[in-house]
C-alpha cells in the first residue's frame, strides 16, 4: 500500500466542500453518474475505433444502496483507470479543478451559489459533501503492465491511500461512506427521485435495484387455459437512453412527439398543439424539442417548464435569461453543451452564445408559426385561440418577433372571422377612418357584457374586434404604436355615433338653454364624482341615455390594476364614466316640458338605471330600487 498527500496549495478544501458549498448537496449524484456515463461512452467510441480488445458487454451503470454498511455505490463498466491515471486525474487534475472551484465560490453567499446555473464544476470531489470516506475501485480496459485493478481511498483529509486490489470486471466503482448528516441519501425513494430528476435521458442505461411488474407467464396457465399473469422482478432502468430530441425528425411521427411530451410531463393530460424540433451544429451546438401547449388565461402556471440539459444531463428547469421571456411559455427540452453552466444568471444574459441561442430559438418559433399559417390557414385559425396569448406576448415584448409575427398574427372579429393585420386594415379602411385620416379599430373586451354597445356599433356598419385575452391591454397599446395613423377604442368608450370622429354632426333639437336645463335635472339624480354628464346630438332612434367609459382613463386604470410599470404610480384609480344624453330623443323634450315633478324624477331615475344596467353597473341597493320602481310603473 502506498499513501500520499494531495497537493494542497492554500488550505484544506475538504471542510469547505462539506460545509459551504451549495445548499443542495444532492448534485453529487449527478456529477458521479455523469462521470460514469463519460467513461462508458468513451469506451464505446474507442471500441468503434477498434481499440478495445474485450467485448463491451452490458454497459448498464448501477446505483446501489447498502443500508447496513451505510454506503452508496455508483458502478460503471466504462474505461476504468490505471494507478497512474488515478494519480493524474483524481489526485492532480480533478483536485486542482475542485480547488479552483472552491476558491472561486467559497466567499459567495448561498443565494449566489444557488444562482450558479446547474452548479457544474466541482466534479468528483463533490462526493465529499455527503461522505466521510470515498473509495474508488477501478480496473482499466487496457492490457499489459501497470493495468492491475487499483483501490484509492480518502477520508476527507488531504491524505489518500492507493493499492492494488482484486476486481474481476472492467470499469469503476465509486463507494461513498455516507456521513451522519446525509443519511437521506441511503433512502431508496430519495435516490430514485434524484435519478428521475437528473438522469432521465442519459445515453447509457442506469439501473437502480429491481422493480416488480405483471407479465403473462410462458409456462403457467390459469383456469381458462390462458397464460397466467405472474409477478416478475426486473432490473429497474431509470432512463430513456435515446430521447426523442436526439433522433432524426424525418424518422419521427406526430404520435412520437405526443408520447414524449407526456413522458416529460406525466402530470399533464392535454396534448400539445404542435412542436418544433431544434437541431443546430453551427455556430453553436443545440438540440431539443419545444412544444406549444394550449396557453390558458392563467398562463403564469404553465411557465418555466422548459428543461435545460447539457449532453443529456439535466441542469435546470428554469431557462430564464437563456430564452426570451415569452418563450418560457413553451414546454420541452433544450440540450446544449455550449451554454456556460457554472456562471451566474446576470453573466448569462450578456453571454454572446446565449444571445445567439436565444435569437435562433425565436427565429425557429417564428418560422414554424409562419409555416403553419401558410400551409394550412384553416388549421391555424382553429388553433388560434389557444396560441393567441403566446404570440401577443411575443409581439408586446420583442420587436424582432413583431417583425416576423405581423404576417401571421390574427385578429378575430365578433363574427368569429379571422384576419391578418393587413386584411383587417383593408376591411375597415372605408368605413372606419376618422376625419383626421386615422384608422379606428373598435374592440370589445367582453362581447357578453358589452352586448348592447356591440349591437349599436354594428348597426352603424362598424366591425368589432374581440380582444378579450389576459394581455390584450398591452397588445392594443403595442399595435397602436406599431401601426401608423391608427387608434383603438373600446366599444363602450363612446356612444356609437362618436366612436369614430367624423366631420359631420347632427344638429340639435334643443336650444342652449334647454340643454343646460337638461344637464341640471339629470345631475340632481347622480353622483357627480363618478359620472360626468354630456349632451350629444344623436339620432332620434339612438338610446336616450348611455353610459360610456372614456378609452384613455379606462386603459390607464386597467394597466395600473395589472401592475403595468409606467402607470403603477397611479395606484388604485377611481372609476370615471360619462353619462351621455341624446338631445334628439323624444323623451328629452317630454322631460323638459312636463310639470309633473314626481313623474319627471321617476323617468330620469329609470333612464339612468337602464343605462347603468347595460354597462353592468347597477348593483346592490340601486338595483333593488330599480326593480321596485319598474314594478310600480308596470302596476
Ligand atoms: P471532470 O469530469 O469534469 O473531468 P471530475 O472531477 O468529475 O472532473 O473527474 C476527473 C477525472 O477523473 C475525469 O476527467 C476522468 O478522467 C476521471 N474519472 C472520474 N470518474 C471516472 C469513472 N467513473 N471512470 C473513469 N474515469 C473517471
Amino acid at each position: 500500500m502506498q499513501t500520499g498527500k494531495i497537493n494542497v496549495q492554500t488550505e484544506n478544501i475538504f471542510p469547505i466542500i462539506k460545509k459551504f458549498l451549495y445548499s443542495d448537496h444532492e448534485i453529487f449524484l449527478r456529477e458521479l453518474i455523469a462521470n460514469a456515463v463519460d467513461a462508458s461512452t468513451k469506451l464505446k467510441t474507442l471500441s468503434s475505433l477498434d481499440k478495445v480488445k474485450d467485448e463491451l458487454g452490458d454497459l448498464t451503470i448501477e446505483v446501489i444502496i447498502d443500508k447496513e454498511n451505510k454506503t452508496l455505490t455508483i458502478k460503471d463498466r466504462g474505461i476504468g483507470m490505471t494507478a497512474e491515471e488515478i494519480d493524474k486525474y483524481i489526485n492532480q487534475i480533478a483536485f486542482s479543478g475542485a480547488e479552483e472551484f472552491v476558491k472561486k465560490f467559497k466567499n459567495k453567499t448561498e443565494v449566489e451559489q444557488g444562482g450558479l446555473i446547474g452548479h457544474f464544476g466541482l466534479g468528483f470531489y463533490s462526493s465529499f459533501m455527503v461522505s466521510d470516506k470515498v473509495e474508488i475501485k477501478t480496473k482499466t480496459f487496457k492490457k499489459g503492465a501497470g493495468t492491475k485493478a487499483v483501490r484509492w481511498e480518502c477520508d476527507g483529509s488531504p491524505e489518500y491511500t492507493i493499492e492494488e486490489t482484486e476486481k474481476s470486471d472492467r470499469g469503476t466503482e465509486i463507494v461513498l461512506y455516507i456521513n451522519e448528516e446525509s443519511n437521506e441519501f441511503l433512502e431508496d425513494h430519495r435516490i430514485l427521485g434524484l435519478l428521475n430528476k437528473y438522469c432521465k435521458f442519459l445515453p447509457v442505461p442506469i439501473r437502480f435495484g429491481n422493480e416488480k411488474s405483471w407479465e403473462k407467464s410462458e409456462t403457467e396457465k390459469d383456469e381458462k387455459g390462458e397464460p397466467k399473469e405472474i409477478e416478475v422482478e426486473k432490473p429497474r432502468i431509470i432512463n430513456n437512453s435515446n430521447p426523442l430530441w436526439k433522433q432524426k425528425p424525418t424518422e419521427l411521427k406526430d404520435e412520437d412527439y405526443k408520447s414524449f411530451y407526456h413522458e416529460l410531463y406525466p402530470a399533464t393530460f392535454e396534448d400539445p398543439l404542435f412542436n418544433i424540433h431544434l437541431n443546430v451544429d453551427y455556430p453553436f451546438n443545440l438540440t431539443g424539442v419545444l412544444f406549444f401547449p394550449k396557453v390558458k388565461k392563467n398562463f403564469e402556471m404553465q411557465r418555466d417548464k422548459i428543461q435545460l440539459y447539457c449532453n443529456q444531463v439535466f441542469v435546470t428547469d428554469s431557462v430564464e435569461g437563456i430564452v426570451p421571456d415569452f418563450l418560457t411559455l413553451l414546454h420541452g427540452v433544450i440540450d446544449s453543451p455550449d451554454i456556460p453552466l457554472n456562471v451566474s444568471r446576470s453573466y448569462l444574459q450578456s453571454d454572446s452564445n446565449v444571445k445567439k441561442i436565444s435569437g435562433h430559438i425565436m427565429k425557429k418559433v417564428a418560422d414554424k408559426l409562419e409555416e403553419l399559417f401558410k400551409n394550412n390557414r384553416e388549421e391555424f385559425e382553429k388553433k388560434w385561440d389557444d396560441i393567441k396569448v403566446f404570440i401577443e406576448y411575443g409581439i408586446v415584448s420583442e420587436t424582432k418577433f413583431f417583425d416576423r409575427a405581423e404576417k401571421f398574427c390574427l385578429l378575430k372579429n365578433s363574427d368569429d372571422k379571422y384576419f391578418t393585420f393587413e386584411e383587417y386594415k383593408n376591411l375597415i379602411k372605408e368605413n372606419q377612418t376618422d376625419k383626421d385620416g386615422n384608422l379606428v379599430f373598435i374592440y370589445t373586451s367582453n362581447p357578453e357584457d358589452q352586448h348592447s354597445y356591440v349591437q349599436n356599433a354594428r348597426e352603424r356598419g362598424y366591425d368589432i374586434l374581440v380582444l378579450d385575452g389576459p394581455i390584450d391591454n398591452h397588445f392594443v397599446n403595442t399595435l397602436e404604436q406599431k401601426f401608423e395613423k391608427s387608434h383603438f377604442v373600446r366599444v363602450d368608450a363612446e356612444v356609437a355615433d362618436k366612436l369614430i370622429n367624423k366631420a359631420e354632426s347632427l344638429p340639435s333639437r334643443l336650444s342652449e338653454e334647454q340643454t343646460k336645463q337638461l344637464t341640471e335635472i339629470f345631475e340632481q339624480q347622480l353622483n357627480k364624482a363618478v359620472y360626468h354628464i354630456s349632451v350629444e346630438n344623436l339620432g332620434e332612434n339612438d338610446l336616450p341615455v348611455t353610459v360610456t367609459q372614456p378609452e384613455f382613463m379606462r386603459r390607464m386604470k386597467d394597466m395600473s390594476a395589472m401592475g403595468g410599470g409606467q402607470y403603477s404610480f397611479m395606484g388604485n384609480m377611481p372609476d370615471s364614466y360619462n353619462l351621455v344624453l341624446n338631445s334628439n330623443h323624444k323623451l328629452m323634450n317630454q322631460l323638459l316640458e312636463t310639470d309633473d315633478q314626481e313623474a319627471k324624477t321617476k323617468t330620469i331615475k329609470q333612464l339612468i338605471d337602464l343605462a347603468l344596467l347595460s354597462q353592468n353597473l347597477l348593483k346592490g341597493e340601486a338595483l333593488t330600487g330599480f326593480i321596485k320602481r319598474s314594478l310600480d310603473i308596470i302596476g
